[in-house]
């Protein structure tokens, strides 16, 4: 494996140092509440209006959006909305007779609250609000609290129809680490989250960690600054691959874009093409420093080397631009999503063909995909043991609960055993 580029910075090491700072911010939330809410909407976003939408503001604001960006944002919901009912059919609640006499259940109950992110502070994000919000309602979730950023005068306008279109129960204008610890709190709203979903900068995603590991409530995955690779051989359009990573580079300054190839020609010429891609941006700058910081082109032996260097990155996005698809899909495991063949580019995912864009970053790959309908789910298991079946079920459960020492356990079989079978010697 050789880099023809690597990246000058570690964004990992980069993204941790924020979550000192955001410890720092909840910590404060946690003690003061609301008005300490107020303080870093104000310190942040410059923002000192009411943070609930009003439904009179609500409806201002979405009768200034274009009929195309509604109809567009339509489409986008249609297939989000479409592939998740799809996911949500696929788990199914069933009930099973295991041994004579014991029956188990598997019964799907959604989540109450869900408190959804939309991100807003460089753009605004109205796509990213129909895979939070559609995707909390196909699974059936009662009340969807959305958040985002204000922008000047109020939260933009396609965000607040996006929210709308995907059923968005009260929407709060509001950005940062202090709109997640408002949806877990439940404040203003009085609707605590049972789950937080929806990306973010690392600010937004540290917060969802720390949260969720207090045990207050669930997260979907910790989807922070964008990240995007490519899997490229020989067959591949040094300049549609060039194009696709600045694509992916203009999230922002810590959004990492990588190539893996096994092809030295084309690691070659896409170097050379990038500054020329990234030069002809009308805002060369982010692309130009994310790319110099944390972009990287490494040349690797072979295609099976080439897929253990991707899973190792496990990307949030992967695109593969190369012979035999099926390989790669096959191959593959750790990723966010993955875009099969020169047709398919991470933009379509990210607006409208249908797939979830809150994916996994900085290598959560390894242990979950991005958000989808089962997120919200909770799989709950319910039995019934008849009186009969305690003979087989109780008397393994008595010595087994003996075995760890734990008599209480073992005297609450025993006591159904001497029941059910008083004629019947137990030891
Ligand atoms: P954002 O809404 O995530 O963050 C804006 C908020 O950050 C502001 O409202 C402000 O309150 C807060 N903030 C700004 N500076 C701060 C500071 N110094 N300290 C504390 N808080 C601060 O919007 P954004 O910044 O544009 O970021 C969006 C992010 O979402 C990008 O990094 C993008 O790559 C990422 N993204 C990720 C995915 C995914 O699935 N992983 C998908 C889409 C977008």
């Amino acid at each position: 494996m050789e880099y023809i580029k690597k990246a000058e910075l570690s964004f990992e090491e980069v993204s941790d140092q924020k979550r000192v700072i955001v410890e720092g911010i909840l910590k404060d939330i946690e003690a003061r509440g609301e008005e300490a809410v107020r303080e870093l909407a104000k310190k942040f976003d410059n923002w000192e209006g009411d943070f609930i939408l009003s439904e009179e503001k609500k409806q201002a604001l979405i009768a200034q959006v274009p009929q195309r960006v509604k109809d567009d944002l339509q489409f986008a919901y249609d297939q989000v909305f479409g592939f998740a009912k799809a996911q949500r059919e696929s788990i199914v609640e069933f009930e099973k007779e295991t041994l004579e006499g014991v029956r188990l259940g598997q019964k799907v109950i959604p989540m109450e609250v869900a408190g959804c992110y939309v991100p807003g502070g460089r753009f605004a994000h109205a796509c990213s609000a129909i895979m939070s919000v559609a995707t909390a309602k196909a699974a059936g979730v009662k009340t969807v609290v959305a958040c985002s950023p204000p922008r000047g005068e109020s939260i933009a306008p396609a965000v607040v129809y996006a929210m709308e279109l995907a059923g968005a129960d009260i929407i709060i204008e509001m950005g940062g680490v202090q709109a997640i610890a408002t949806m877990a709190f439940g404040l203003f709203s009085g609707k605590p989250a049972n789950i937080l979903v929806g990306p973010g900068n690392a600010f937004v995603a540290e917060a969802k960690a720390i949260l969720a590991g207090t045990g207050r409530c669930a997260i979907d995955v910790f989807a922070g600054p964008t990240e995007s690779s490519v899997i490229a051989d020989k067959t591949a359009d040094p300049m549609t691959v060039a194009i696709d990573l600045v694509s992916q580079a203009e999230h922002g300054l810590d959004s990492p874009v990588w190539l893996h190839t096994d092809c030295r020609e084309l690691a070659e010429k896409v170097n050379e093409l990038m500054p020329k891609v990234i030069a002809d941006m009308p805002d060369p700058d982010t692309p130009a420093t994310s790319w110099r910081d944390f972009g990287e082109i490494v040349l690797c032996e072979d295609r099976e080397e080439v897929a253990k260097v991707s899973d190792q990155y496990a990307s949030e996005h992967v695109q593969v631009m190369a012979e035999d698809l099926d390989w790669w899909t096959q191959r593959l495991t750790n990723y966010g999503s993955l875009f099969l063949g020169e047709g398919s580019t991470v933009p379509q995912g990210d607006k409208c063909s249908g797939t979830n864009h809150i994916l996994p970053t900085k290598k959560a790959g390894y242990m979950s995909g991005g958000l989808n309908v089962h997120k919200f789910l909770k799989i709950m298991t319910y039995q019934e043991i008849k009186p009969e079946a305690n003979k087989v079920v109780s008397g393994a459960a008595s010595r087994l609960s003996r075995v760890e020492g734990m008599e209480g356990h073992a005297r609450a079989c025993d006591w159904r055993l001497r029941k059910f079978f008083p004629n019947e010697e137990w030891d």
